[in-house]
């Protein structure tokens, strides 16, 4: 077998397991999801979903049905197992275009797809089982990497996306995921019938292939192309984020003062619920937080939804100098207080703002990620591990 070398995303498939799993479609599939949710480039943590299609005996008809695997609601790619996973009747799945009502009624359809499940044991399907159930492939990647967000988000997203693989790679619009955004990837494809996956624009990536092997390499490929295009572009017109604004302090001051802090900050993050922080201050939060930009694009948070159902919209910034007096906690608390009321009160703002009638209640209105320029990254949520991922 051909061996791939990548420089931007880890190559893990290894041909003694692969081979020990040789003729278990879904085993294989397990294989590939696992180490695909390994890189954490690839996808972030919760992120992403995979899929693999069989031919089975229907147990009602005893006639031979394609059957599609496809990982379920919740759970996490590089930890998915057997039971993770949901079972459909492929057939079924296309069905539901006959009783579509629209984008109003897309929740109805979550629960239609109970009706298409072929394996009873199954984990319940996630809003994602359109969008691989109506693409006519074997093996079909989901994934969020951070190189494919960077250029699903922009502004200019279909342009790079068509500089980068000319017509090999289909291009949809943000769009909620549902079964029209389904309908839309299956459009795309049979518009474009030699493309070897579709970006969605503000979101992610889909790719695919014939065995899991292909999918595989097909997705390691795509981000590859992608981290290389970035990293070819990167500071060509600019510096990036416009270059530095502050200089951090040496590592052991940085941990002084997060020291000094962190319990001032989990105090206030802790308002309305008990939270444990999490601490980071490596090459690339620096970048950020020492930028002339950060100012700027702070305020405009994550560009995928995905990840900020876990970091909330936005970042706090802290307005405090690197080396700050942080002895007197009382005192530093004083000088926070109205940040973190700001905060609080932008982000009821912004609940109000975007609610409808069937929205769940607002979640805790404290900052969950807060930016201290020169010293790092503070992260709140209720345990430690959520912390970390919030990171
Ligand atoms: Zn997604």
């Amino acid at each position: 077998m051909e061996l791939k070398t990548f420089k931007h995303v880890d190559y893990l498939w290894d041909e003694t397991t692969a081979s020990q799993l040789a003729g278990d479609e879904i085993a294989l599939f397990l294989y590939r999801s696992n180490i695909l949710g390994t890189d954490l480039r690839i996808t972030n943590f919760g992120g992403g979903n995979t899929s693999c299609r069989t031919i089975e005996k229907d147990p009602l008809t005893s006639e031979e049905t394609e059957i599609m695997w496809i990982k379920g609601s919740g759970g996490n790619l590089g930890s998915l197992k057997r039971d993770g996973v949901a079972g459909l009747y492929v057939d079924r799945l296309h069905a539901l275009k006959n009783i579509y009502r629209g984008l109003e009624f897309e929740d109805e359809m979550v629960q239609l797809y109970q009706h298409c499940i072929f394996d009873l044991d199954s984990r319940a399907p996630s809003i994602d089982t359109a969008l691989h159930g109506l693409l006519p492939f074997k093996h079909i990647d989901h994934l969020h990497p951070d190189a494919l967000i960077a250029i699903a988000a922009a502004k200019n997203s279909r342009e790079i996306t068509h500089e980068i693989w000319g017509d090999e790679m289909g291009w949809v619009p943000w769009q909620r995921p549902g079964f029209d955004l389904g309908m839309q990837l299956e459009k795309c494809q049979k518009e474009n019938p030699g493309i070897r996956g579709i970006i969605l624009g503000g979101h992610g990536l889909f790719t695919w292939g014939d065995t899991s092997y292909d999918s595989y390499i097909n997705s390691l490929e795509v981000i590859e192309q992608a981290s290389e295009f970035i990293e070819e572009h990167l500071g060509k017109e600019r510096p990036v984020f416009g270059g530095f604004k502050i200089d951090s302090l040496v590592q052991e001051q940085r941990k002084e003062q997060a020291a000094l802090l962190a319990p001032v900050l989990r105090g206030l993050t802790s308002e309305e619920n008990r939270m444990i922080g999490h601490f980071r201050d490596d090459e690339v939060v620096l970048d950020f937080i020492n930028s002339h930009d950060l100012q700027a694009l702070a305020p405009l948070g994550t560009s995928c939804p995905d990840h900020f159902l876990r970091t909330k919209i936005k970042p706090l910034v802290l307005d405090l100098a690197p080396d700050a007096d942080l002895t007197d906690s009382d005192k530093v608390k004083e000088q926070l207080v109205p940040a973190f009321q700001q905060y609080r009160s932008d982000y009821q703002a912004y609940y109000q703002k975007h609610k409808h009638a069937d929205s769940p209640a607002i979640r805790d209105a404290n900052p969950v990620v807060i930016l201290y320029p020169g010293v790092g990254m503070f992260t709140f949520a209720k345990n430690k591990q959520t912390a970390r991922v919030a990171g």
